[in-house]
């Protein structure tokens, strides 16, 4: 059976202070208005209540990264050629992920398909995720916006987790789900967590039983396909939107990125950041068109891609964790669920010839 332990909520950040002697560790505290995962600071307060307002997607895919430094010059034997030297900034040291929920943690699964994929590894990526570890905090009641259950999860889903922290009395049990979370698991604060294991259960149960009703979305990525084409469907399902972005920025399963270079005189630095398939200029070409000229066009996309064309290459998965961060966080209302669900009931208009 696993490893199962029990700390106090009183002993959290002595026990977070000692897995940083080895590690950093990111857990998630106010910064402004905002709850999102910052260095571990035993000053600052940790906030469990709730998700985070922000996943901690950026502990493994940085919002912005140097991936590369290089410097020209030129060589002396002859004067046309440039000599590059250029040094990569592969990350270092390892890394604990405290209070990320499963709906989050279970994100990382779905970037693992595309950037450690057999045919190819993005060795940033793939160096922060194998130096990773995550301790996911089980949530012990949902929110309207919630819907891991539509997508195959639930609020008490390890994967990719490695200890999975369920809520119990006055503190946590602690759940190792992998040989590395076993190890996280030695620190005398911690006490057997066997005879909670039952209130554990209860606690998970009811949390899963809080969520709206499961919705059957195995024919939305063929329905998707059939509604491609209808530009007044997604004019309409997009009619509110302001494309800010924020939906794809708080998206625990959003990985598009854009690479720049930064000169200084011979000196330059490639620089990975996030971007953002929402804005216009995404998919503008150098020639001056843009194949997804409108919002409805992009809105298109981003719904497609998760509930279709990901699903389509990646055995079934929807690449939507359903932790509803898109929808509580958009300005105009803009609600993923309603237009999956209405993409599924769309028919066709039939023209009679
Ligand atoms: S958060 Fe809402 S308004 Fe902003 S781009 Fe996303 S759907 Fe549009
Ligand atoms: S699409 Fe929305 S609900 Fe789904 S994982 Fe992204 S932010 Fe969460």
């Amino acid at each position: 059976m696993a490893l199962v332990k029990y700390l106090k909520s009183s002993d959290l950040k002595s026990w977070l202070a000692e897995l940083a002697q080895k590690n950093s560790v990111f857990a998630p505290r106010y910064e402004g208005d905002s709850v999102i995962f910052a260095p571990f600071d035993p000053e600052q307060e940790i906030f469990i209540k709730n998700a985070a307002t922000a996943p901690p997607k950026k502990t493994v895919f940085p919002q912005s990264e140097k991936l590369v430094d290089f410097k020209y010059s030129k060589d002396p034997e002859d004067l046309s050629r440039i000599l590059i030297d250029a040094k990569e900034n592969l990350p270092e040291g390892t890394a604990i992920v405290f209070g990320g929920r499963p709906c989050d943690v279970r994100g990382f699964t779905m970037f693992d398909r595309v950037y450690m994929s057999e045919e190819a590894t993005d060795i940033y990526y793939k160096t922060r995720r194998d130096n990773t570890s995550f301790i996911t905090l089980a949530c012990d009641s949902t929110e309207n916006t919630c819907f891991c259950n539509w997508v195959n999860s639930s609020p008490s889903d390890p994967t990719g987790s490695d200890v999975l922290a369920i809520p119990v009395g006055d503190g946590l049990l602690l759940k190792a789900v992998s040989d590395r979370g076993e190890s996280l698991l030695t620190s005398k604060l911690l006490s057997d967590g066997e005879s909670r294991i039952g209130e554990g259960e209860k606690v998970c149960k009811e949390a899963a039983e809080s969520l709206s009703q499961v919705q059957d979305l195995s024919n939305a990525p063929q329905k998707l396909l059939e509604v491609f084409d209808s530009i007044e469907f997604w004019e309409d399902v997009s009619a509110k939107c302001l494309s800010c972005g924020a939906c794809t920025y708080l998206c625990p399963t959003c990985y598009c990125f854009n690479i720049t270079d930064e000169t200084k005189g011979l000196q330059a630095s490639r620089i990975r950041s996030w971007d953002n398939c929402m804005s216009a200029l995404f998919t503008m070409e150098a020639s001056g068109h843009n194949p997804r000229p409108t919002k409805a066009h992009r809105l298109k996309n981003r719904v497609g891609h998760k509930f279709s064309y990901y699903p389509d290459l990646h055995d079934g998965v929807i690449s939507c964790c359903g932790c509803g961060r898109c929808i509580k966080s958009c300005p105009a209302g803009v609600d993923i669920r309603e237009i999956v669900l209405k993409a599924i009931e769309f028919e066709p208009t039939v023209v009679e010839g």
